[in-house]
């Protein structure tokens, strides 16, 4: 969309492609030089949107996409035909037949599974590459890590299935190391009790964005999985990973739509949860909950207007979000207001207007909605 659309946008966020392109280079330099990258671009690439952060990605040079299903794999190779791509999440029944005939990659965690996968796939003629999910801690997607050399056996066994990669998930990459170390431990011990398993031929693979942090060099590990960490947004602040600089790749823009004065002890927004301490102005912003504006975050959050914070009163509401400017000089109908990004000196990290809300980026990144249009440029360079 272009540049006129994007000045008239009641509400907006602005992509930063060359951001994208920085940050992943950054990752890559941190990495050692033997990993495979494998870029997660589920939900709609974190609420930046598929198509133009894959084809970016593409050309960043990823070796593999993750997603969560099926229908976001075949929203990827609309994008980039031919592209691998691993499903991450368990397919259903009735979809072993699409995923073979699509060619993605698929995760398995149960003997029922491979056998279905391994039947649609005989049903077509076809082989699938499959990536033996093991559980060490997580409890949700992946067998047992007691119990995964039964697996591998049915692996093995079936005649299409091509085992392709062995990974497993962090439970508390980012606030427990020795839990992540055990995880590690419990991945590496199920590995050694399959016979015949030969890691070196696989992609091996655990460390999401906190699992970096603690990433053992050596082991048979030769993949990581990136997912929030290439939108510049660190899992946990102040961590290692603030060495690798990266940079926010989204900001959350809106507009003012009114300004107006209310005397002290007037009261503000549903519910009357903010009166007013003094004679203030106001300002009515043209985002609410509708957009991506948490309610949870209600008489917490503040917006940046004329380069100062500004706090929100009251309830956020479904289209409007009403902010105390009284100490701003010259707010003005239109005026800009940043809800997640810089404005002059001033910062909102997506990770404090999260906490705002009690939530965590990667949730807030989801909670952007389809009213927000998605503006995006090779480099904003303010
Ligand atoms: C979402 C996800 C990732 C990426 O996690 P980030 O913390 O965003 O890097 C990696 N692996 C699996 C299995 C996931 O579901």
């Amino acid at each position: 969309m272009s540049d006129d659309h994007r000045s008239a946008a009641r509400c907006r966020a602005d992509v930063d492609l060359a951001a994208l392109d920085r940050n992943v280079r950054l990752i890559r330099a941190a990495l050692p030089a033997r990993m495979a990258y494998i870029s997660v671009v589920k939900a709609d690439a974190y609420g930046h949107g598929l198509p133009q952060i894959a084809a970016r990605l593409m050309h960043a040079g990823v070796d593999l996409f993750a997603v969560a299903n099926l229908a976001e794999a075949a929203a990827l190779l609309e994008t980039g035909a031919g592209w691998p791509v691993l499903v991450l999440g368990p397919l259903l029944p009735g979809e072993d037949r699409r995923a073979v005939e699509r060619g993605v990659a698929v995760t398995v965690s149960s003997a029922d599974e491979a056998t279905r996968l391994n039947a649609a796939a005989r049903a077509l003629g076809k082989t699938v590459s499959v990536h033996l999910k093991i559980d060490t801690g997580m409890g949700r997607a992946g067998v047992w890590h007691e119990e995964a050399a039964g697996l591998w056996a049915t692996i093995a066994a079936a005649p299409c299935l091509r085992l392709a990669g062995v990974c497993t998930h962090f439970a508390s990459p980012d606030d427990d190391a020795a839990f992540t170390t055990e995880q590690r431990r419990r991945f590496l011990a199920a590995l050694a009790l399959c016979p015949g398993l030969d890691a070196t031929k696989l992609l091996v693979h655990a460390d999401n964005s906190a699992g970096l942090e603690t990433m053992a060099n050596g082991g048979p590990f030769n993949a990581v999985r990136v997912g929030l960490l290439q939108f510049g947004v660190l899992p946990r602040p102040g961590s290692l990973l603030a060495a690798a600089r990266t940079e926010p790749v989204l900001s959350f823009h809106t507009r003012i739509g009114l300004v107006k004065k209310l005397p002290a002890g007037a009261t503000v927004s549903y519910g009357r949860t903010h009166t007013l301490r003094r004679d203030s102005t106001v300002a009515v912003l043209t985002a609410g909950y509708g957009d991506g504006v948490p309610r949870a975050a209600s008489n917490r959050a503040s917006v940046l207007v004329r380069g100062q914070r500004c706090p929100v009163l009251g309830r956020v509401t479904m289209d409007q979000t009403v902010v105390d400017v009284s100490d701003v000089p010259g707010v003005a109908v239109n005026d800009e207001a940043v809800l997640i990004g810089r404005q002059g000196e001033e910062v909102i990290s997506l990770t404090e207007f999260s906490a705002w809300a009690g939530t965590i980026p990667w949730e807030t990144l989801c909670s952007l909605t389809k009213r927000v249009p998605r503006f995006y440029r090779a480099s904003l360079g303010v």
